[in-house]
């Protein structure tokens, strides 16, 4: 019969920040629904897919984590190349992650124009009692640079759907 026939976007996120403030946490929670309180770090960059629709678009998104290599400084061009958005991922109660978020908002935008989408996502914000940096502050920076903030718990599961559904909707957008 008469299919309907929805835009098909193929997109490719990073996920970037300081070792430990939950990357892989954040994409294991919204790819296959759980959280793992060990800290397993691997050796090598790695992408889970996720298949949704946003806005009646349907959308193959490609997540790559970095897998532990950001303490080895290894993290180059060849991992974020061709994406379309990034996540730039900090702990909330880690003010020097934070620091590390604006390195990367700097290379970025250097390497990947005005184009690219960018989110900065503080994590962890289950742990109220040890919160350091605060939402004012990190969303006057995210404005200031032309990024979304948003904040997630991937042990709580706080945010994180939301999060990788307003990155979809906002590349969609771009593209
Ligand atoms: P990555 O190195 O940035 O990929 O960080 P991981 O995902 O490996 O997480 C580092 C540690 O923080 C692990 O022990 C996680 O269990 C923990 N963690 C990750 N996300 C959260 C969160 O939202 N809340 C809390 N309390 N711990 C988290």
């Amino acid at each position: 019969g008469a299919g309907t026939s929805n835009d098909e976007f193929k997109f490719k996120v990073v996920l970037l920040g300081e070792g430990a403030v939950g990357k892989s946490s954040l994409m294991l929670r919204y790819v296959q629904g759980n959280f793992n309180p060990r800290h397993i770090s691997t050796i090598q960059a790695s992408f889970l897919s996720k298949q949704l629709v946003v806005d009646g678009a349907d959308i193959d998104l490609s997540i790559w984590d970095t897998a532990g290599q950001e303490k080895y400084h290894a993290l180059g061009p060849i991992y974020y190349r061709g994406s379309h958005g990034a996540l730039l991922v900090y702990d909330v109660t880690d003010a020097k992650s934070f620091d590390k978020v604006k390195m990367w908002v700097k290379e970025l935008r250097r390497a990947l124009g005005d184009d690219v989408v960018l989110f900065i996502v503080g994590n962890k914000v289950d742990l109220a009692d040890s919160r350091t940096v605060e939402t004012e502050m990190a969303t006057q920076f995210a404005t200031s640079v032309g990024a979304t903030y948003e904040e997630t718990s991937a042990k709580e599961n706080i945010g994180v759907e939301n999060l990788f559904e307003l990155m979809c909707s906002a590349m969609v957008s771009r593209a």
